[in-house]
């Protein structure tokens, strides 16, 4: 049987765009459909954004520094019209270089929504289908809204990017990457910010010594971390929403964002029609090669909620096309991915938390807190964490945590050692760079507890 293409891509994404230039690069005829702007949700409404508010956001505090270190500057206002024009120009911009990396590569793109026929048949949004041999599902997810009375009033991490102007107020909802972020970035653009988490502490699942330090400074910092805290209700009063909260507790805020967690984008994609299974959340159920139920139906990035990062979905498209068209079948390795958070102060974490660890085995925890140099120098009482969670049977590091300015940059490193297999005996041969912080992570003598 003869197919319009080899290979048909729904979702112009990271894990789409890079599966179909890998493969049109190996010679397959691809075509793609993308309903929105090509990039997706890190390039146009996710990290790429979010780290140039980050940059934004950090320079407040930089004037205060300078100035204790003698600088005779001072701050003046924050222009987010400024801001906001050039980072869409900027965004524009990229999307034309993913634009042009599938022109280029050959792959035929369409700009319309795509859905599922049957197993090799894909339907555009103009009415016209698509045979191709073989279908990558890579549709991204997006924000959920919690089921709260009131809600529509709230805007979500897609629309943040699109602000009329800066609120002076603001109510972030949610304990995550997102709602974390974003509470550090909206704080130091000077609105008055505000975040729930139902929980005991925010970023569940991260090393507790490093979130409970991570939210302890954002409470330095100003923003004003409600614990145990959920918003029930939200009701328009003027040109404010008032926010009723698991407490009972009334509160004004001029804007609210619930970043309450990601679905994938499965919905009337015709997926379980045509015998794909979908997983609770909605999520493409996929084996270890990234194929459904259905041979010819693979999927790959946040559709399947493996791991929701980006370079995890480059990996799995790129997995895909060794796996399909260049007869090496390759599972993606999730282990041991090193990831940053980007709150003020910034994660950097690899491998295993320490209750994670002391589950699993008995473990030595190497950790200093302290407060780094360059701000203590500038008075700010600021604390740094260098965190290592050492195996007592092999010595191999288990995980490492890095709360500091940069974290982010040497948590890439460090996850090298760490995916190497190193030993804290490693850590420690490795002669330290004098004077930095991360320095403490091969200088930490005695283990602080064992679990
Ligand atoms: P997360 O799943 O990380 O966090 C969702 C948060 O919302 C949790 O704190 C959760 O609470 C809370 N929540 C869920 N439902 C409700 C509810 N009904 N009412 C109140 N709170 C609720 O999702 P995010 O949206 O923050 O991020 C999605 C994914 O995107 C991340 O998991 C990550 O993979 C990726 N990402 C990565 C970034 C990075 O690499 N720097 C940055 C941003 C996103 P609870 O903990 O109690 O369940």
């Amino acid at each position: 049987m003869s197919f319009d293409y080899d290979l048909f891509v729904i979702g112009g994404g990271s894990g789409g765009v890079r599966a179909a230039r890998v493969a049109a690069a190996e010679g397959v005829k691809v075509a793609l459909a993308e309903e929105d702007r090509y990039g997706g949700t890190c390039v146009i409404r996710g990290c790429v954004p979010k780290k140039l508010m980050v940059f934004a956001s950090e320079y407040a505090g930089m004037v205060d520094d300078a100035q204790a270190y003698g600088w005779d500057i001072k701050a003046g206002a924050f222009d987010w019209d400024a801001f906001k024009g050039k980072l869409h120009a900027e965004l524009d911009r990229l999307e034309g270089i993913y634009r042009n990396l599938l022109k280029n590569s050959g792959v035929e793109s369409f700009d319309l929504r795509a859905k599922m026929v049957n197993a090799h048949t894909v339907e555009l949004s103009d009415g016209t289908q698509k045979t191709a041999k073989h279908v990558l599902l890579a549709m991204g997810g997006r924000p959920v809204w919690p089921d709260v009375p009131g809600a529509e009033l709230a805007i979500s991490s897609n629309e943040i990017f699109h602000l009329e102007k800066l609120p002076e107020s603001m109510l972030i909802v949610g304990g995550g990457y997102i709602a974390s972020e974003f509470a550090g970035i909206m704080n130091g653009l000077g609105v008055k910010t505000t975040q729930f988490y139902r929980g005991e502490q925010i970023l569940r699942g991260f090393d507790n010594e490093a979130r409970t330090l991570i939210s302890e400074e954002m409470v330095t910092r100003g923003i004003d971390v409600q614990l145990n805290t959920n918003a029930v209700a939200l009701a328009k009063d003027g040109d404010k929403i008032r926010v009723t909260d698991s407490n009972g507790k009334e509160s004004l805020f001029d804007q609210v964002m619930f970043a309450t967690g990601r679905a994938p984008n499965t919905d009337d994609m015709g997926l379980e029609e045509i015998g794909v299974k979908l997983g609770r959340k909605g999520e493409v159920v996929v084996d270890d090669y990234s194929q459904t139920g259905v041979p010819s139906v693979y999927a790959v990035g946040d559709v399947t909620d493996r791991v929701n990062l980006t370079p995890v979905a480059i990996r799995e498209g790129m997995a895909f096309v060794e796996t399909v068209f260049k007869g090496n079948p390759t599972k993606v390795d999730h282990e041991l991915i090193p990831t940053a958070i980007f709150t003020q102060p910034e994660m950097g974490t690899v491998g295993l938390s320490e209750e994670e660890a002391a589950e699993q085995e008995p473990v030595d925890i190497y950790s200093t807190s302290f407060k780094p140099m360059q701000q203590a120098f500038a008075g700010r009482a600021e604390r740094v964490l260098m965190k290592l969670i050492v195996s007592k049977a092999t010595r191999k590091v288990l995980g490492c945590h890095i709360v500091a300015p940069g974290a982010g940059e040497m948590i890439q490193l460090a996850g090298i050692a760490v995916k190497m297999g190193a030993t804290k005996e490693d850590f420690d041969r490795t002669v330290a760079v004098h004077p930095t912080m991360s320095e403490e992570l091969v200088t930490m003598k005695a283990p602080v507890r064992s679990q």
